[in-house]
């Protein structure tokens, strides 16, 4: 007997970097880092890495899910009474929702629908991950719009980088994994400036952490000024904690959302992932006290790092982000060696997870310690 795993004969042990098959993978995909998931923590520490909800489900959830049980079914493809209590919700028609495996879901959905070869897609840089990915798999080009010096959407600029190719732009307010806000004032002069034809998807992953009242509100735009080039992209993973199940929704127009539907993978809601949003929806008390909990968390870990040297952003998701800039995997390995994954980004900074209250104390003692070894001149230090 050998350890060996078993393989089906003809399948050989070639790795993801073996280019000898003659497979032809498109130059563009083949040139994208295999995705590597991030670690789990250890055993008494915490991972505040993926800004996971640290909360268990809300009250009626486990329930509903558990009572969603037939599993031999294949879901409602359209998620249709989450979509109608959605509309509901915030007032909307219901063709104007639409419910997919995660808010991710629907920007690639949203991506591939608007742009393909040739066509650009405007994001802001440094932003969520997941945007430049999403442009070079539907074979689009991404284009990076820098971030202000207090790390903040440059909407002049991102305007100023339409060209006639362009078909969407990606808007993140909170901006993960930065933390400031776009304000209002700011999104409804940016529409002036775009082309009607440009789709701006405005990604409110994180809304309701948002305790600052000049913030842009999707639903707002969309219900007050009826843009119909703006779709706002919200979830349950974060917020309402329910990541692992998988389920985000936007509202905008519904010939956009159609467009979004013909690129889906049919049937990836599952019955559960409905069944557990529409209790999470139903248990609203309760999720205002956690995101409440969670805002007056995060404001007092980002005011400590401030009081201890560092130059965090504006924070208004559910995580605060350090400019660790050269130094940045040094200090995740010092956050690493104190029982604390938190999220690096080479060379530019990284985003700490407001996760659970015992885990708080431990991120300001190692924060402060690393912050005292940077030079004086460091991008890190000094007060945003
Ligand atoms: N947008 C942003 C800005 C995010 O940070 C995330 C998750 N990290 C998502 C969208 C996707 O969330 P989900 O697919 O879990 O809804």
């Amino acid at each position: 007997m050998t350890d060996a795993p078993l393989r089906p004969a003809g399948v050989p042990a070639g790795g993801s970097d073996d280019t000898s098959i003659p497979i032809r993978v498109r130059p563009e995909i083949a040139a994208l880092p295999p995705y590597k998931q991030g670690k789990q923590a250890d055993a008494g520490g915490f991972k505040l890495s993926s800004n996971e909800n640290p909360f268990d489900p809300l009250p009626g959830v486990l329930e509903a899910v558990r009572a969603a049980s037939a599993l031999n079914r294949y879901p409602d493809a359209t998620a249709a009474r989450l979509c109608a209590r959605i509309a509901e919700r915030f007032d909307v028609d219901v063709r104007a929702v639409h419910v997919a495996a995660g808010s991710v879901s629907i920007l690639a959905q949203l991506v591939l629908a608007t742009s393909g070869p040739g066509d650009e897609v405007v994001f802001a840089w440094r932003s969520f991950e997941a945007y430049p990915w999403l442009a070079i798999v539907s074979g689009a080009t991404p284009v990076r719009v820098p971030l202000t010096e207090d790390a903040r959407h440059d909407l002049p600029a991102m305007a100023a980088a339409v060209t006639p190719r362009t078909r969407a732009i990606l808007v993140c307010s909170p901006n993960n994994p930065t933390g400031p806000i776009v304000t209002q004032t700011e999104f409804d002069e940016f529409l002036t400036a775009v082309p009607r034809d440009v789709l701006i998807i405005l990604d409110e992953a994180y809304a309701e952490f948002v305790t600052d009242p000049d913030a842009v509100d999707g639903m707002r735009v969309l219900g007050t000024k009826g843009h119909a080039n703006v779709m706002a992209l919200r979830t349950f993973s974060k917020a309402f904690g329910l990541a692992g199940l998988r389920i985000g929704y936007a509202i905008g127009h519904p010939r956009i959302l159609d467009a979004a539907r013909s690129t889906s993978i049919p049937l990836s809601v599952t019955a559960q992932a409905e069944e557990a949003a529409l209790a999470s929806l139903d248990a609203e008390r309760a999720l205002l006290e956690r995101v409440h909990t969670i805002a007056e968390r995060r404001d007092r870990v980002a005011a400590a790092l401030r009081a201890t040297g560092w130059r965090v952003p504006a924070a208004q998701g559910n995580f605060v982000w350090l400019p660790a800039g050269a130094e940045t995997m040094d200090i995740a390995e010092a956050f690493d060696e104190g029982g604390l994954i938190v999220r690096p980004f080479a060379g530019d900074g990284l985003r700490i997870t407001v996760g659970e209250e015992e885990s708080v104390e431990k991120v300001l003692a190692i924060a402060a310690s690393v912050v005292e070894d940077l030079p004086q001149a460091h991008p890190g230090r000094g007060l945003a």
